[in-house]
């Protein structure tokens, strides 16, 4: 839909020390100019105050790769909201799936954060997927469906409208094993529909709706021609400017009249 305006969105992951960020910053600084597709770095902790730095002026924004959803205390370790929002941040992922395979997050914790988020003046980018089994025993949908309703429960339709979902088919992470397009544009179809079961149509069809799993700048056309599909979460092929660069032109390239 010709109103969602694409978001083409990097996580880093755990790759890149704060100088590293700064290369990065002064490569990609001029070639990212387009007003129709927003661009987000979701770049370590580390890295971010060199960002803001390094990115004032461009185009891109700044994003965090997780946050604690309370505003601060006794949490060793852990990261608050306004921390990252002095930091120029304004998107914040929640609830990758390395966050909750690897680091106990779950759809409790991630209903948490994002009401965190939205509080804080964050825009959350809420991460859903199913494994390989779940896929396999077709139970995809209703696994997503689940996580979705969990992480928006509770959030006025106000929020909702400016929330960032990130379709993420967990066996298509890393692996070079992207979901066709079509199947990811199809669960993604479900997800807003799910989202216009508890909000009103017109707040779900505000959502943007990202797909992420092995996304090149040789794929990412294919999925932003479906039609609920409004841009990516990438990994790897988010870290050099040059493939950076080719993914939001791509998006740009894809935007739907
Ligand atoms: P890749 O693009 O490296 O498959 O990672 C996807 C991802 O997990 C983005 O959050």
């Amino acid at each position: 839909m010709s109103h969602r305006i694409p978001i083409i969105a990097g996580n880093w992951k755990m790759h890149k020390t704060h100088e590293e960020a700064k290369d990065f910053a002064g490569e990609i600084k001029g070639l990212i100019q387009f007003a129709e597709v927003e661009s987000v770095i979701c770049a370590p902790f580390t890295a971010l105050a060199s960002l803001q730095g390094e990115m004032q002026g461009t185009s891109i924004q700044l994003g965090a790769q997780n946050m604690h959803w309370e505003s601060q205390g006794a949490f060793t370790g852990e990261i608050s909201a306004s921390m990252l929002v002095s930091l120029g941040v304004s998107y914040v992922i929640i609830g990758h799936s390395e966050r909750r395979m690897y680091f106990g997050e779950t759809n409790e914790t991630v209903n948490k954060k994002v009401e965190t988020a939205f509080a804080s003046g964050l825009t959350p980018i809420v991460c859903v997927g199913e494994n390989l089994a779940q896929r396999e025993q077709g139970e995809t949908k209703s696994f997503v469906r689940e996580q979705v309703l969990a992480a928006v429960k509770g959030r006025t339709p106000e929020e909702i409208s400016r929330l960032v979902i990130a379709y993420e088919p967990i066996w298509a992470i890393g692996t070079g094993k992207s979901s066709s397009a079509v199947e990811a544009g199809d669960v993604i179809t479900e997800i807003r529909n799910v989202l216009a079961e508890v909000y009103p149509r017109e707040t779900a069809d505000q959502v943007r709706i990202q797909y992420g799993g092995s996304v090149t700048p040789a794929n990412i056309v294919s999925f932003m021609e479906q039609p609920d599909i409004d841009g990516a979460l990438v990994g790897g092929a988010s870290l050099t400017a040059t493939s950076f660069f080719q993914l939001v032109d791509g998006v740009r390239g894809g935007i739907k009249q």
